[in-house]
């Protein structure tokens, strides 16, 4: 459902259980982010989960060295604080770590933002209330749950202090 993606947080410090192929298949991640800390107990990074991303693709950011498997130069840097920017309707973005700036083309064009024009109104399937599209508090909505509309929804009541 959710298409192919650019940017990959790695699951759970890429432990061995860490994606899988069919996963990978159906989201063809650009970069993977590999969360992991120096000396950690539990043999992060591991090397199934760096070598699935290997096999499909994924170049990976990782925090620090980790204490698992070693990296791959073609596909793995140790980059320490990583920042990840796009603009809105940019059809590329930039990951910058140190004073390294990389740039790659979004995948399928641009990223657009979630929220259309024709959608004024969004709330979580879960909730009695409802918001106008640009209150902060529908950022904090899980996607799972999040809908949208022109017109209120049937049943809910606006967020008390919704901005307008
Ligand atoms: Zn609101």
């Amino acid at each position: 459902m959710v298409g192919h993606i650019n940017v990959y947080q790695v699951h759970h410090h890429c432990s061995k259980y860490s994606t899988n192929d069919n996963w990978l298949n159906d989201t063809q991640p650009q970069i993977g982010i590999v969360s992991v800390g120096d000396g950690n107990r539990y043999g992060h990074p591991t090397a199934e989960c760096l070598e699935r991303l290997h096999q499909h693709n994924v170049k990976t950011y990782w925090t620090e060295t980790g204490n698992g498997f070693d990296l791959d130069p073609e596909f793995d840097v140790v980059a320490g604080n990583i920042i990840v920017e796009v603009a809105p309707n940019a059809t590329s973005y930039t990951v910058r770590h140190g004073s390294v700036v990389e740039s790659y083309p979004i995948a399928g064009g641009s990223v657009t933002p979630p929220l259309g024009p024709a959608a004024q109104y969004a709330w979580s399937k879960k909730s009695k209330v409802y918001h106008f599209a640009n209150c902060k508090y529908v950022e904090n909505i899980s996607p799972e749950n999040l809908q949208t509309g022109s017109t209120p929804p049937a049943g809910k009541i606006l967020h008390k202090d919704c901005p307008k």
